[in-house]
Order: C-alpha cells, then structure tokens, then sequence
C-alpha cells in the first residue's frame, strides 16, 4: 500500500496550496542530502519531494484525489509525477539554495531519483569531477590552486561546427532545417505533443556538406587544461567546490567541474571542525614559575603569559586564532594543551639547586624519601 501523500506532508485532506507549500517547504529544509546525510533522510527527501510533485499541482492532484494512493501508483510513473517537477528550481524559488560548496545539485538529485531531471535540453557537457590537496595553512587563509584536467573542449580546427573548414553548410534533410522532429504520444495525462531534437543535425537545421577531420564532426576534443581553482578559508577534508562552466563541453551547455577538497595533515596543529589543537612543551621551573611563552599559531607566533604554577596537561584556549568558518564568519578557537617537560638527566649544578628546593619542602621531602 502506497503512502498517503497528505500524510507524507502532515497536511489535511483539504489543505490549501500555501499551506501544502508551507509543509513541503519545512520538510525539504530537514531533510535535504545537504543538511541531512542518512539513508533514512534520503529516502524521506524523495518521499517529500513526490508528494508535493502531485499535491503542489492542481491537475495530478484531482487525479490523485479521484483514484486514491494505490489506483494512483497503478496508473503513473514516476516519471509522470516528476514532469516538468524540477526540484532545484523549486526549491530555489523557496529560497533554498545550499550553493557553492554544496554538493553538485542536479547530479545527486538525477542519481537519486534516477532520471535526468531537466529534461531534453540539447547537447549539455557533463559535469567532472577533481580532486585537489591543501596545506592546512592554506586552507586558513585561501588559496589559487592550478590543477589539471582531462576535458571535453570545443574543436578549435572547426570552432565547434564539426565541418570541415571551407565546406558548405546544406539544410538537414531529416527535419528539413526545423532541427526537431515532432511526435505525438499518449500520456496518462492525456495525449501529447513531443518535440525532440533532431538527431541528425543535434537541432542546428543545418548539417555540413563534410566534416572537420580533427574532430570527426563532432565538433569535439578531449584535452588537458590547468584551470585556476580559487579555495576559499575554511575548506576541510570532504568539501565540494564547484567551478561553473569548467566542465565538458556541450553546443548547449558546459558542464561544471567540481573540486573535492582534501586538507592535508599538518605537523604542528590538530583540527577538529573550526578548532585547531596543539601540543605546546614548557619546561618544569617555567611551569612552576609563570611567565611569557611564544606560540605558534595559524597566522604567526603569539605572546601568552603563562600564569605561575601552570599544572601539565591544562589547556589554554586562545580565542578565534582557530580555522575560519567555511561560509560563514568568524574563526574557531586553538586550544593549546601544555606538556610540562621534566628533564631527564641533571648537570651537578642543577642538582644542588633543585636539592636546595626539596631542603625547603622540608616535610613533604621526608615523606617522599628524596634524598
Ligand atoms: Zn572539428
Ligand atoms: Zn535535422
């Protein structure tokens, strides 16, 4: 038995269109793959995301209302309920856009619902995918980082064209120059036009009388290029950049490319989200006595007063020298944690002197049986 889509919504029955949205709309921020990763999340997010495909249009929902959830799933697909449904959109018309640094919009969202949400719309580049390392120094501040790819570009021979250079260009017998080709189908929703590109001429009209020989036509070349992928302050280890229009190359569209960040392991500093840990060693009589210690941090050394009688394995928190927040403002915290360093072999003169101290510690020395 299919789930009742009011009751995937929370809405009664007869619940008007704004209170419909209003329901999808705090349903699609909670669960959205962004804010929440779980299996269970995702599963909820489709959920939510087909209910409000039906109930959120008038049509589909009479229909729905008339057959009821199961003569419903009977007679429509899923990709009947998610027609002309594009969830970036409406989410973004919502006012919820997770943007850069989110994960690659579409991409996850076609591969959960396991069609291509934006439908037919022309020879669109796909999207690739990189990777990039970072020092956790530069991920502090942000850096340009030049990295190298394999793409699809634009044949330069043919600037794109596919013909071969000086050739005629002759209207595509297919479609006769139209560049699309008309059919008509039956749809559960009543009988459709639909148009689709023509496959001969890719919807030009128009087709060469030869092709270019560099890219057999296609108007097409694989190729490695350097593109410059500026970091923002902040990244960590799992952070998606996307870089608009650097992906493969398509007459209709370029596809992104999307930056997988890894922050590499630093020799001085921990991290832990925004915070950064360090290990800082004082010798004992510093400890004991107090005074100033420079410590290393993410933008430079740092004057600290260590007060007197500073205990091993306390912690100093020095505020917002920590990592930037990744789109967002202010900084974490260092926390730097002191290691009291006992010295493991004495000179004579030490000696005397730290035996002079224990004299004064009178009892207690007995006690402890130092002598
Ligand atoms: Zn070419
Ligand atoms: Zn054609």
């Amino acid at each position: 038995m299919p789930e009742d889509y009011y009751e995937v919504l929370g809405v009664p029955k007869g619940a008007s269109q704004d209170e419909i949205k209003k329901a999808y709309r705090e349903l699609a921020l909670k669960f959205h793959p962004d804010r929440n990763k779980s299996k269970a999340a995702e599963e909820k997010f489709k959920k939510i995301n087909e209910a409000y495909a039906v109930l959120g249009d008038e049509q589909k929902r009479k229909q729905y209302d008339s057959f009821g959830p199961e003569g419903f799933n009977q007679r429509f697909t899923q990709e009947d309920i998610f027609r002309n449904f594009n969830i970036e959109d409406v989410l973004k018309t919502m006012g919820i856009d997770f943007g850069f640094g989110s994960f690659g919009g579409n991409d996850v969202l076609n591969s959960m619902f396991g069609f291509n949400q934006r439908g037919n719309e022309g020879d669109v580049g796909s999207d690739i995918l990189a990777k990039v390392d970072v020092s956790l120094l530069d991920a502090s501040k942000g850096v340009d980082k030049d990295i190298y790819v394999r793409h699809v570009v634009r044949c330069e021979a043919c600037e794109g064209s596919g013909a071969k250079p000086g050739s005629k260009i002759i209207t595509c017998e297919k479609c006769n120059g139209k560049g699309q080709i008309a059919t008509t189908m039956r749809s559960p929703f009543g009988i459709m036009q639909s148009i689709s590109t023509c496959p001969k001429c890719g919807g030009e009209g128009k087709i060469p009388s030869a092709i270019c020989r560099s890219c057999s036509g296609t108007g097409k070349m694989q190729t490695e290029n350097k593109i410059k992928v500026s970091i923002p302050k902040g990244v960590d280890t799992g952070t998606r950049l996307r870089v608009r229009g650097m992906g493969d190359y398509g007459k209709s569209r370029q596809g992104d490319l999307y930056v997988d960040v890894n922050v590499l392991k630093d020799n001085t500093f921990k991290r832990n989200g925004s915070n950064i840990y360090i290990d800082f060693h004082v010798p004992f009589y510093v400890a004991a006595l107090g005074g100033r210690v420079t410590i290393p941090t993410l933008t430079g050394e740092k004057e600290v007063t260590l007060s007197e009688g500073t205990q091993n394995e306390s912690t100093i928190t020095l505020k917002g020298e920590g990592m930037p927040r990744f789109n967002s403002s202010g900084s974490g915290d260092e926390i730097v944690n002191i290691i009291v360093e006992i010295p493991k072999h004495l000179t004579k003169e030490q000696r005397e002197h730290l035996e002079k101290l224990a004299e004064l510690d009178g009892n207690r020395r007995k006690k402890f049986g130092v002598f």
